[in-house]
């Protein structure tokens, strides 16, 4: 299997190279040159584990692993897990199901794929015989920083670099990421937003003197973000794991549609429902669920995607981005890598693109895409936990609320991202409650409602010491980089 740029001007190149890559040299992104297709055995299928469908899904992407490699990989990765079946599916009520993706290190769905991708990259780096140290950067909107600097810890010949926006990310993620214990880490609070953060590290990957610098010091870039195809894959494989549930379960006959509803940002989740799709999943509409910044709401009811407004700084904080990066990836299988490279370069230039008409009426026959307004959130919450005794964690409640727009007939799976503990305070104002100003004072709390113990993952966060006090600009942040790496 050979991987792509979407932008279609950069080498075909290998898994593992793409892997190590990150961001395609054109400034695209890798996507596979011939997209693969899974025959499905059903019966085997309702009976299959998580590492089985895992094993399935990595072999089909990248081929130069063993299935024995593959299967180490998953193991280890998961072993952090507080759940032996990794992930669950919550039956909400007859037709909804909730997939749980909380329950890796960081309580986040970050964890399923950035507990997995340093297993993959450095078994790439080894395979392909290079020599390099990788520096692992990346931007966080909160939740990805703390689960890349849990799967990259003090992992051998890595650096891992994180920035996150200075407001926005929650008390609890801010401590998940800077008293973060290992010593390969570096971590910066910038000022400005989550699309800033991005930018400046999609420019940094990209700048050829940086790279020779780095080159000269045994370094070489790779990126944590959903940029990274190694996430992507990782993120195929619950979505056939929750329809192989559902099959079990009989919620779901052989072949029968499923809907999917999933809280979106970077657009690298719902990205994942869309290949999953592809690879030959019966999955029906996909919804894609945003917050106050609902550009991609805008975007599939129009066809202008127009990120020239005011970010708003939400209850979904992982949600907030003007920016979808993995929107390339989808723009490039309807419309091809000149259409994208085209739109692409427009958005770079005047912060909008606007597609065809025959590009808008693919992209809505997939997809459906609503929002949901910090006042609708909280109300989904409040609703959710009187109804059915169940507590949401704000983004998951973006995208009940978005899946509650639309009406079918099909059995709908909505993508539960993040646990309530991590959304402690949010959570317990959307239910009418003050929250403390001690923040394990609200986890605890959080524990009573929902009937639940704190998660042993953050039970002693508090007491953990910061180790990271920078807050840097933009512009700040090249010259830092290079003095944290002794350039
Ligand atoms: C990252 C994140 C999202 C958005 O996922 P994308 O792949 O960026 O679209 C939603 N919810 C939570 C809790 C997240 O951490």
């Amino acid at each position: 299997m050979k991987f792509q740029s979407t932008r279609g001007k950069a080498p075909v190149v290998s898994g593992l190279q793409a892997l190590i890559n990150g961001l395609a040299p054109d400034g695209g992104l890798y996507v596979p040159q011939a997209f693969p297709k899974i025959d499905f055995d059903w019966d085997q299928l309702a009976k299959a584990d998580y590492f089985q469908i895992g094993q399935l899904v990595l072999s089909t992407f990248f081929d130069e692993f063993s299935q024995a490699e593959l299967a180490d990989f998953l193991h280890e990765a998961y072993a952090q897990f507080d759940r032996p079946e990794i992930v669950k599916v919550h039956a909400l009520d007859d037709k909804r199901q909730l997939l749980e993706l909380f329950h890796g290190p960081t309580l986040a769905f970050k964890d399923m794929a950035l507990s997995l991708l340093p297993y993959l990259l450095t078994a790439a780096v080894k395979k392909t015989g290079q020599k390099d140290a990788l520096v692992i950067l990346t931007a966080t909107s909160g939740d990805t920083g703390g689960a890349a600097l849990q799967g990259f810890s003090d992992v051998d010949q890595t650096q891992i670099v994180v920035y996150y926006p200075s407001v926005g990310v929650s008390a609890l993620q801010r401590q998940q990421m800077t008293t973060t214990p290992g010593q390969n880490a570096h971590v910066v609070a910038v000022e400005g937003n989550f699309d800033d953060a991005q930018r400046v590290v999609k420019k940094l990957l990209a700048d050829p003197d940086l790279a020779k610098q780095m080159q000269t010091a045994g370094l070489r870039f790779s990126s944590a973000n959903s940029i990274n195809i190694g996430r992507l894959v990782a993120q195929v494989i619950y979505y056939i794991y929750a329809y192989a549930q559902l099959l079990k379960s009989g919620r779901l006959k052989p072949g029968e549609k499923l809907d999917v509803t999933v809280p979106t940002g970077n657009f690298g989740d719902i990205l994942a429902a869309y290949w999953a799709k592809k690879l030959g999943l019966p999955l029906g509409k996909l919804t894609v669920a945003s917050n106050a910044n609902h550009v991609l709401t805008d975007f599939f009811a129009s066809g202008i995607y127009n990120a020239k407004r005011d970010f708003q700084v939400t209850t979904s904080p992982a949600m907030d981005i003007l920016l979808s990066s993995n929107l390339e990836r989808l723009l490039f299988d309807v419309a091809g890598a000149e259409k994208t490279r085209h739109w692409m370069t427009d958005l770079a230039e005047k912060q909008t693109f606007t597609v065809d008409d025959k590009t808008l009426d693919l992209l809505q026959q997939s997809f459906n895409a609503a929002f949901a307004d910090a006042d609708q959130t909280s109300q989904t919450i409040k609703e959710t936990f009187r109804d059915h005794d169940y507590l949401l964690d704000p983004h998951t409640a973006v995208a009940v609320h978005a899946n509650q727009q639309f009406t079918t007939q099909r059995q709908q799976l909505i993508v539960s991202t993040a646990s309530p503990f991590k959304f402690a305070e949010i959570v317990l104002s959307a239910l009418g409650q003050k929250p403390a100003d001690d923040p394990a004072a609200n986890l605890k709390q959080v524990a009573q409602i929902a009937k639940l113990p704190v998660p042993a993952a953050i039970a002693d966060l508090f007491t953990k010491k910061v180790r990271f006090h920078e807050q840097l600009t933009i512009d700040q942040l090249g010259e830092d980089l290079k003095a944290s790496l002794g350039l």
